[in-house]
């Protein structure tokens, strides 16, 4: 799995491996690992020293010892296997895949990602294709990844790769691409372009933290740099891109957060943490990298209404119509989270408006202000339940309640994607609504309405409805 680090960071990739040399003669920074003296002494090491360099010994050895490994005990996953001859296309066929691939893998898991990434190459199996695709398509294949930002910007770059002509093989220039930070030019690179770059993501961080018994905080940006550099003096010069998925390899299989298996590492012999370890009981090779406290996430409240259209007493449309349940979706802003997606009508409330009465309230201004609906009847409102959808910084708490009309009128609603003067929105079929892409929050929802509607099925006589116009 990997995790970037952010592009944000003023970190440095060592893009050849002269000026890995220069940076290594640089007078190391702050103090933050166990200096030689306390690993010979075997105490843990109580206040940050020198940042050393590793050896010009220890690097050949964890590099062969680390490519021997791999060649042995690598995974085989489909991004691996694609392309591997020497030929310009076969180099930026295999580039499309490493860089489609490392998107895929930032804050998901390997098993989760391989579906995805398979389907994703049957739709789209060239970048020039990918191209040609339209945001709405790649987000509908992307639904259920989460981080739709990615997304985007990977349509975003393939598009501007294309414009240009040719696709940048170097870590530096593909930097320069829209969504291509630090990490993934370094994975591109390396991989494709056998370019000797390093790569650092949260298993290298953990792996280079334990080899080197690093306990500053691995999030602070020196810190950050410090590993970009040791991770350049390890690279293979000549295997770059098999080294830095064998690194990534061990720190995802070996080099675990919780359980490393250190009598099975291939580079044990030059673990400092472990090596620690063995000679102080008291030092544990999970104390490293030093856990920093996660920032605490927001909670913010939302009112969902999932509005149902059940009838349409509407003769134009009954003709061609079946009568299939339908929804309204509502397309989110273009900026912002979750941009462009779409979803069941929701509005962002305060947790004192939490009552199903102001939240109705809330809701009907809304449904107003998008739907202009005239013709119809309310025959059924009741609150589903209470979900809580968790981003990486937000707690979002959906109230939940399902709105069922019957359309008497308007029914051009339901035909065209439609955008008023403040949202975009449409109404798909339940059975559209079952095999799109939707986000993981708004497919819970709609599995919450599911269940819901079963359950009051199994539950309740047929009643009479009660008819009434939206207040
Ligand atoms: S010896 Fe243990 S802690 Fe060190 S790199 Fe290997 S698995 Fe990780």
């Amino acid at each position: 799995m990997s995790i970037h680090a952010s592009s944000s960071m003023e970190v440095g990739i060592h893009e050849t491996r002269a000026k890995a040399k220069a940076k290594r003669k640089r007078t190391p920074s702050r103090a933050l690992v166990a200096k030689p003296s306390a690993l010979r002494s075997g105490k843990a090491p109580e206040e940050a020293g020198d940042i050393e360099d590793f050896s010009s010994e220890d690097a050949l050895r964890i590099r062969s010892s680390l490519l021997r490994w791999y060649d042995e005990h690598q995974r085989v996953l489909p991004w691996r296997t694609r392309s591997s001859g020497d030929g310009e296309e076969e180099e930026e066929d295999r580039a499309y895949a490493v860089w489609v691939s490392e998107v895929m893998l930032q804050q998901t898991r390997v098993q989760t990602v391989i579906e995805y990434y398979n389907r994703w190459m049957a739709r789209w199996p060239t970048l020039r294709l990918l191209a040609g695709a339209t945001q709405e398509e790649v987000n509908e294949m992307w639904a259920g990844l989460g981080y739709y930002r990615r997304a985007r910007f990977l349509l975003e770059g393939a598009k501007s790769i294309i414009q240009e002509g040719e696709f940048p093989q170097t870590a530096s220039a593909l930097r320069g691409v829209r969504g291509i930070g630090d990490y993934t030019a370094g994975a591109i690179a390396s991989i494709a372009f056998n370019e000797a770059v390093p790569v650092v993501d949260g298993n290298v961080v953990r792996v280079i933290s334990r080899l080197m018994a690093i306990s500053s905080n691995p999030k602070e940006t020196s810190t950050v740099k410090t590993f970009w550099r040791l991770a350049g003096q390890l690279v293979d010069p000549d295997r770059p891109g098999d080294f830095n998925q064998a690194m990534m390899e061990l720190g995802a299989t070996l080099c675990s957060k919780t359980s490393p298996s250190c009598s099975a590492c291939p580079v044990s012999k030059q673990c400092r943490a472990f090596l620690l370890s063995v000679s102080n009981p008291s030092v544990k090779v999970i104390d490293y990298p030093l856990k920093v406290a996660k920032v605490k996430q927001r909670h913010d409240f939302a009112a969902v209404c999932v509005v149902e259209i059940v009838e349409v007493l509407d003769q134009k449309l009954l003709k061609e119509d079946n009568n299939r349940p339908r929804y309204l979706l509502v397309k989110r802003p273009e900026q912002g989270l979750l941009a462009g997606l779409w979803e069941f009508p929701l509005v962002l409330i305060d947790e004192k408006d939490t009552k199903q009465n102001t939240r109705r309230k809330t809701i009907d201004r809304y449904l107003k202000k998008i739907l202009e609906l005239k013709n119809c009847n309310v025959n059924m409102r009741e609150d589903v339940g209470e979900y809580v959808h968790v981003f990486s910084h937000i707690r979002l708490h959906m109230y939940v309640e399902l709105m069922s009309l019957t359309l008497t009128g308007g029914s051009d609603l339901l035909v065209n994607e439609e955008e008023s003067s403040t949202v975009t929105r449409k109404i798909v079929d339940d059975l559209l609504m079952k095999s799109m892409g939707l986000t993981s929050g708004v497919r819970k929802v709609y599995n919450m309405i599911c269940d819901f509607k079963k359950s009051q099925l199994m539950q309740r006589a047929p009643r009479t409805k009660t008819r009434r116009s939206i207040p």
